[in-house]
Order: C-alpha cells, then structure tokens, then sequence
C-alpha cells in the first residue's frame, strides 16, 4: 500500500504526549512538598504522594484502598461529612477545614485540609492536607496572651467574660441549671502599693492568685469541673462556679478564700498581712445575664467593705431593693422641691407648766409621686449627701416662716414660734444668715418667733463660719436649739459659750420616765423598771442647763406619767404624741386656746 505514511500517526502522536505529561504530572505528584491523595468517588484512596505517606508515617502505595475520611478525620462533624459527600459527587468543587490529627507516631498535628474535585467523567477528588501547626501555636499563644493577666498569669476579664457568657447560654438541661460567683477586692492594697512600691504589689498579686488558684482546686475536687479563676483588674478577683449547687456551695468557697488570704505573705523577706472583702452571688443562670451578675457582685462587695471589710457577704435581693429605692429617690429629689411634693407638719412644743402650746417644729414630710408619704429619715440623709438639702432647706425655712406669720395675723392674743431644723450642710454650704433674713423680711415674721434647731454634732467643734453664723443668727434675735442633745457628745460647759438658748432633750432619755413613782411599783406591774440613774442625770443635766441660761425640751413625751416626772425635774417644755401627733397647718390653731388640765392633758390628739 502506497501513501501509507511512515513513523507514528497523529492520534499517536498525540497519545505519547499525553504519557508523557501524564509521567511529568506523576512524578510532580510524587514529588510535591505538600502531602496529597486522589481518592475515587467512593471515597477510597487511590493514589498518596510521599508526603501524604510521611504525615502518616506509612509508605505512600500502603494507604491505597484506605478510607480517606477516616484518615482525615471527616466524619466527626456533621457539616463537614455532608459538605465532604456534596464533593465526591461532584455536585460541590471544593471544601476546606481545620483538623488536629494524631499521627501513629503519637504527634499530633493541626492540618487544614482541602478535597477539591477532579474534572473528567470518573470523578474523584483531590485530597490535600497543610500542616499548620507553627502557625495555629502562634495563634493559640497569642490569644493566650490577650485572655491572661500578665502579672498573676491568671485569665483576665476579657475571657472571664467570654466564659461568664458561655456559661449563660449553656444549656440548661445539661448541669444544675445555676451559677455562682465570689468577686474579691483586697482591703487596703492601694496603701501596701503607695508605700512598698509596684513590685511588691505586683508580687503580693501574684501570690494572691497562686492561693485562689489553690483554692479552686480543692473546690473543685469530686465536682465535674474547677471554679475558674480571673483577676479582673486592680486588686479585684473573680471565681466562677459554673453549675452551683446553691449558695452553701458559694460560702464555702468564700470562707475558704478569706483564710487563705488572711494567712501572711512573706514577699522578699518582708511579712506581709493582708484581707480581703468579698461579695457571693449564687442564682439560677436563666433570667440573669452577666451585667446584672456584676453588679449585683459589685453591690454585694460594697456591702462586705461597708459592714467592716475582711468578710464575706451574700447578695440579698431585699437589701438591694433597698439601695435602689434609695438610688431612685435620690435621683428624684431635686426636681421633686420644684414640683412641689414637699408638705410641712407642725408639731406642738407646750409648756409643762402649763400645757399651753408655745410653738410648733416644723416636720418635713414627702409626698413621692410613687413611694407615698416618705418621712424625713427616709430622705433627709439623702439630700444631705447630694446637697439638695440646701434647696429644700430654704423651701422648708420660707414656707415655716409663711406659716407662722399666717398664725401671727390670726390670733395675735397667741403669738406662736415656729422651730424648723437646719441641716449641718445648710451651715457649711449655703448663706443660712443671708437665707434667714431675707426669709424674715419677705414674710414679715419678727425674729423672736423663729427658732433653728440644730444638731449638738453639727455646732461642736464649730469655728470660723458655722459660730459667726450662729452668732449673727443670735445677734438677729433668733433663737438656736440645740436637737437631740444627749446622743452626742453632751458637753453642756461647750455649748453654754455658744449663742444657744435651748436644749431638746432626745427621745431615749424620756424613754427611761415610763413609769411614776418607785421602780418596785413598775416591776410589780411587770413592766421594766426605770432607772433611777437615768432621772438622777437628767435633772443635773436640767439644772446645769438652766444655771447656763438655757431652756430644756423634752422630745417624745408619750405618757402623762413621763410629763409628770419631766415637770417634777424642772423641764420646761415638752414634745410629743401626749400632747400632739405633728399635724398639718389647719390643724393647729384648733389648739391654740386649750390649756391641758395640770399641764400634761392631750391638747390635741389626731
Ligand atoms: P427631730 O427634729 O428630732 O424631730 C422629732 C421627731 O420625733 C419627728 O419625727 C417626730 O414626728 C417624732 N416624734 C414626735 N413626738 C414623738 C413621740 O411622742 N414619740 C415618738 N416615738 N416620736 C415622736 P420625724 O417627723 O420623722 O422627723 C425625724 C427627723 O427628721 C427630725 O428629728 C429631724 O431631725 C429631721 N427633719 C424633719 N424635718 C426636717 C427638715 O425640714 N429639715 C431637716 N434638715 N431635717 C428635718
Ligand atoms: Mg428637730
Ligand atoms: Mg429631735
């Protein structure tokens, strides 16, 4: 046959090109840094590379026929299984994730892992696996870094919020459904700081932590997991206790922590005592989240610290209720003088002599558009500490004076004063004797018929300011009653050099006059005896007062039997429900006229 052409035919040709870059391809395969596998359609390996044989430690021909994704660990979660199953079937081109393998050599190896889809109608895919554990230790020593506190190597805020959230979310049908946290403040670390210098204290830190670290563990002994313990920022510490059991639980913890803190440190040579306050929350984790948690912990180790440091305190919902009434009525206190929720009482001052009333105290009371009728112990501290004392003061002052003007021009036969209490703040912060004559100029009131009543705590000691005050206040003609006497320092010698006209005797010591007559009489009716000490004082303290020129009030006076000693005694005037409840304004002039039969009848009772 002619034309028949010599040498290999085009098809031919071609065939041996396609050998030959398949051998190139091989042997590149083969070859390549990167450990590789081609695995059927049924999962199967086919063919390894020297790599993929030395990441498991077998020669590569030795891994043909095994199961790729047992090899590659790609069935221990279902997303990646399916994803794995969509590649193999060529329905997906690709998929990547990350895997720690455990060579047969024992190593274990962090590898991100390709199967990428091989064209052609056989199918079958690429299976490639990176090892990336340098990369991956870098990244775990990083964010072992960024989660721990550098100077106790304890986990910082940051990750004990991370598991603070975790531990929320968990579900709670796996454990007890509960968390607990003990949050720790060292008492008085600032000063071991200021005085022996950082180092120490980082070091006193470092050896906090080593104790709390111990003291977890114990706690976590026969318990499925340890508290974890966090320093989160300062001298403050946490241990969170992930499924408590309840707050006994809780307090052991607690207790265990205090002592060992409490135990001395002996940092470079140098013993070192120290304390700790620590505030416990134990509640049921659904419902709470971890701000509330906080800051019930923060509210609770306030408490710890309040109630004298060195201690351990349980959250109580009632006490806190408490706090935030308080919060909310100090948050409302200053626009509430503007809007006119402020009422004042008054309350009968009467001669024992002759149980005529002589003047009124006047009694701030709060109509809170929320909380009700709020008596002054609920809010007079308050507005002390936020200074809008100095607001309702005036308020007080202004209104009293109004009043008792009112009742001036009405019974002129029956001039009346008014007593008003001053805050120690109104003294110190405010003009009271700009406040008072401008008061007393406004409403025409004449100086005589308004009295100051002012704490003994709040004159002692008084220089400078408070006493040119309370002379010019003097010097005007008002009078200054000194309130409570007898719970403070009682220096009667100090207060007669002060420009102070009356004494009200506090409450507790007309208390002890219960009773008329003998003690044995009030033992036989059952009754505690009063002490006769206790009048012995009283009427010394009364003399001394009035040979100092001072007049003595008796505050709280509830039985015509206390009336009848306080008289016997040489008091000169007294206060309380015998004579009066405070009442509002219209109530009083209905009292005006009555003389009490032998001075100690109820003139008026509400
Ligand atoms: P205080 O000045 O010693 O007032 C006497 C308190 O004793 C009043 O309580 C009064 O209601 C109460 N009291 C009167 N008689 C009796 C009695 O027979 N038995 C008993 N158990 N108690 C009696 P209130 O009104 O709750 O006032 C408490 C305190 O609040 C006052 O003590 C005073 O220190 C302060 N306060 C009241 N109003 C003002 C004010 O306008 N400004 C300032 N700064 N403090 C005020
Ligand atoms: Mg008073
Ligand atoms: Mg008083």
């Amino acid at each position: 046959m002619s034309g028949t052409s010599e040498g290999p035919t085009p098809a031919a040709d071609h065939r041996s090109a396609v050998t030959e870059s398949d051998t190139i391809y091989r042997s590149v395969f083969t070859a390549a840094a990167l450990a590789m596998a081609v695995v059927d359609r049924d999962g199967l390996v086919l063919r390894a590379n020297d790599g993929f044989g030395a990441l498991f430690c077998r020669a590569p021909e030795a891994l043909s026929g095994r199961v790729a994704a047992d090899l590659v660990d790609l069935a221990s979660d279902p997303r990646t299984w399916q994803a794995y199953h969509e590649v193999l079937g060529g329905r997906e081109a690709r998929l990547r994730c990350t895997r720690r393998l455990k060579r047969p050599d024992g190593q274990a190896v962090w590898a991100q892992i390709t199967v990428t889809a091989l064209p052609g109608q056989t199918g079958g895919v690429l299976l490639s696996v990176t090892d990336i554990s340098a990369s991956h230790e870098l990244q775990a020593r990083l964010r072992h870094s960024q989660m721990h506190d550098p100077v106790t190597r304890l986990p910082n805020r940051t990750l004990f919020f991370e598991r603070l959230t975790s531990a929320l979310d968990a579900d709670p049908y796996g454990g007890t459904g509960r968390i607990g946290l003990c949050y720790l403040d060292l008492d008085g670390f600032k000063a071991i700081n200021d005085t022996l210098g950082h180092r120490v204290g980082d070091r006193l830190l470092a050896a906090v932590a080593e104790r709390l670290r111990r003291c977890a563990e114990e706690a976590g002994h026969a318990r499925p997991a340890a508290p974890l313990v966090a320093r989160l920022g300062g001298d403050e510490f946490a241990l969170l206790v992930e499924d408590s059991t309840g707050t006994e639980q809780l307090a052991d913890l607690a207790e265990s922590v205090l002592k060992a803190v409490q135990a001395p440190f002996d940092l470079d040579g140098r013993r070192l005592s120290v304390s700790a306050s620590i505030g416990v929350v134990e509640r049921l984790a659904a419902g709470t989240t971890p701000t509330a948690l906080m800051q019930a912990a923060d509210t609770t180790l306030y408490w710890a610290k309040a109630d004298g440091m060195d201690r351990w305190t349980l959250f109580d919902p009632e006490r806190n209720a408490h706090r935030m009434t308080r919060q909310a009525l100090a948050s409302t206190l200053r626009p509430a003088v503007e809007r006119g929720e402020f009422v004042l009482e008054y309350q009968p001052l009467v001669g024992m002599a002759d149980g005529r009333v002589r003047g009124v105290e006047a009694l701030v009371r709060w109509h809170h558009p929320e909380f009700g009728v709020l008596a002054p112990n609920r809010f007079i501290q308050l507005a002390e500490e936020d200074g809008s004392i100095v607001q309702l003061g005036r308020w007080v002052l202004r209104t009293a004076c109004r009043q008792a003007r009112r009742w001036q021009l009405d019974h002129p036969g029956d001039p009346l004063f008014v007593s008003v209490n001053v805050a120690v703040r109104q003294v110190w912060d405010s003009d009271l004797v700009a406040d008072v004559a401008e008061t007393l100029a406004e409403t025409g009131l004449s100086p005589h018929l308004l009295q100051l009543e002012l704490t003994e705590s709040a004159v002692m000691g008084s220089a400078g300011r408070p006493l040119e005050a309370l002379q010019a206040l003097s010097d005007m003609g008002v009078g200054i009653a000194i309130d409570d006497f007898g719970t403070g320092y009682s220096n009667l010698a100090y207060l007669s050099r002060l420009p102070v006209s009356v004494l009200k005797l506090d409450g507790a010591f007309v208390r002890g006059f219960q009773y008329e007559g003998d003690g044995a009489t009030a033992e036989a009716a059952g009754a505690p005896a009063p002490n006769p000490a206790d009048e012995v004082v009283v009427e010394a303290m009364i003399q001394l007062a009035h040979r100092l020129g001072l007049t003595v009030t008796a505050e709280c006076v509830e039985t015509s039997a206390q009336a009848a000693r306080l008289r016997r005694i040489g008091c000169d005037t007294g206060q309380g429900w015998l004579y009066s409840r405070p009442v509002p304004p219209d109530r009083i002039p209905g009292l005006l006229g009555q003389r009490a039969r032998g001075g100690d009848q109820v003139v008026g009772n509400p």
